[in-house]
């Protein structure tokens, strides 16, 4: 829906041609299965929406979207300790993936150049011409009747995610098929949904409203993400990394929680009641088809981001290029550097509302070299075992 409100803006008419049926409510549906675990939309896509779709904002708060403020709404542990608590100034919505969408289809609905054409496949791609070959439009499949016809188009835009058949339909045209990069962390998702009663009074010392348990590490490989959602709703997935994958029987959720080494989780849980099953993924590998290859590079950024992470363990697969080394080993000494500054910025980016050379900056390069040394001397590094690590996030 993105890439056809800003091609509504070249083109006299848009149509996105999608296979399943939006549903009526902010339900699921069977084409994006990962709807049902945590989607947490950064500051710069909530910008971007915003941009995309006037009234997004509006929308998403009027259905119950929750406004958090990243570092300090947020309780996040590290391996090495909890973050501090400061203003970043940087906001974000946290909201269920079937509001974030129906939010855009509702406001996409409303252009008056985008069309829709729901619960039809597209199966091929059609093109003529022998040196140069221009393409003319898709095969489609009709889920209602079962019926195949062509659809005559100027431009097309494949917009259909991990699984897209991209590669294969320009080999059946007999076209270069760009390279692929896959980075695969082996990582697996456990999401479970959760209500919390109006009512229900929580420690005034609480302040927070998003947990992040970032561990990831050999010894403790995986990530928490508890997320609060609109109807009073908290979305928590458990995600598992570099095989390490996460239970996925209730009675066995649960009791992973018990034994994480922060108690928060367990204890906010306990307040909670469960309204769904646990929700299993592991559909979870990272794919770069370099189409920017055929032309112009394009940032590497959202990426490195993404795959950086999982390249730093050793049965991940994937190119550990030195960049993606340096990258990783760097972002380390960002992440623990106590100068606000170097926290700020690394929000920003992390956010993507700055460039990633501006972690490199001069003044960024030396606060973390002045901050690690000054850590080294004091001895003042929190350890990421549970015997030097605050339980709880600090202040509670
Ligand atoms: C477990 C998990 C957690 C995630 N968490 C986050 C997160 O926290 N934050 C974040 O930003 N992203 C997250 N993501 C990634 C995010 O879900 C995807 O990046 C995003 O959905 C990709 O959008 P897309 O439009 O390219 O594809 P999709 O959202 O997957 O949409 C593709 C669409 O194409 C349709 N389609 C497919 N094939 C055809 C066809 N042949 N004909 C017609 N229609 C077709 C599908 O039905 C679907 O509607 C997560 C992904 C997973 C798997």
């Amino acid at each position: 829906m993105c890439a056809a409100r800003v091609l509504s803006d070249f083109v006299d008419t848009v149509t996105i041609i999608e296979r399943d049926a939006y549903p009526s409510a902010h339900d699921f549906r069977p084409g994006v299965p990962q709807a049902r675990h945590v989607h947490n939309l950064l500051a710069r896509g909530l910008r971007e929406f915003e941009r995309f779709f006037p009234g997004f904002e509006r929308r998403m708060r009027e259905c119950g979207a929750v406004a958090v403020e990243t570092g300090w709404d947020v309780a996040t542990l590290w391996p090495h300790g909890w973050s501090q608590r400061s203003h970043t100034g940087l906001w974000q919505l946290y909201a269920s993936r079937p509001l974030i969408e129906s939010t855009v289809l509702e406001l996409c609905r409303g252009l008056p150049n985008i069309t829709f054409l729901e619960r039809t496949e597209v199966t091929a791609l059609r093109a003529v011409g022998e040196t140069y070959r221009y393409c003319t439009g898709v095969e489609v499949l009709s889920r209602d009747d079962g019926t195949t016809r062509t659809f005559d188009a100027d431009f097309v835009v494949d917009a259909s995610g991990a699984h897209s058949r991209a590669a294969e339909w320009l080999q059946q045209l007999e076209l270069e098929v760009p390279e692929d990069e896959i980075v695969d962390g082996y990582n697996g998702y456990s999401s479970r949904w959760f209500r919390q009663e109006r009512e229900q009074a929580w420690p005034p010392e609480w302040w927070w409203k998003v947990v992040f348990l970032r561990l990831a590490t050999p010894e403790q490989p995986y990530v928490i993400a508890f997320f609060p959602i609109e109807h009073q709703r908290w979305l928590l997935s458990y995600i598992g990394v570099n095989k390490a994958y996460p239970p996925s029987h209730e009675d066995q959720f649960t009791a992973a929680l018990a034994k994480l080494p922060s108690p928060v989780v367990h204890e906010m849980v306990r307040r909670m009641e469960p309204i769904s099953p646990v929700y299993p993924s592991r559909a979870t590998r990272n794919r770069w088809r370099h189409y920017e290859r055929w032309r112009k590079p394009l940032g590497r950024s959202p990426w490195l981001f993404a795959a950086a992470d999982d390249l730093r363990f050793p049965t991940t697969l994937g190119n550990r290029s030195a960049s993606v080394r340096l990258f990783n080993w760097y972002r380390l000494k960002l992440a623990t550097c106590s100068n606000k500054r170097v926290g700020t910025r690394l929000s920003d980016v992390t956010q993507f509302v700055r460039p990633l050379s501006s972690l490199f900056a001069p003044q960024i390069i030396s606060r973390v070299v002045v901050a690690t040394m000054w850590q080294k001397t004091q001895q003042v590094r929190q350890q990421a075992s549970s015997h030097g690590m605050r339980l709880m996030p600090p202040g509670a």
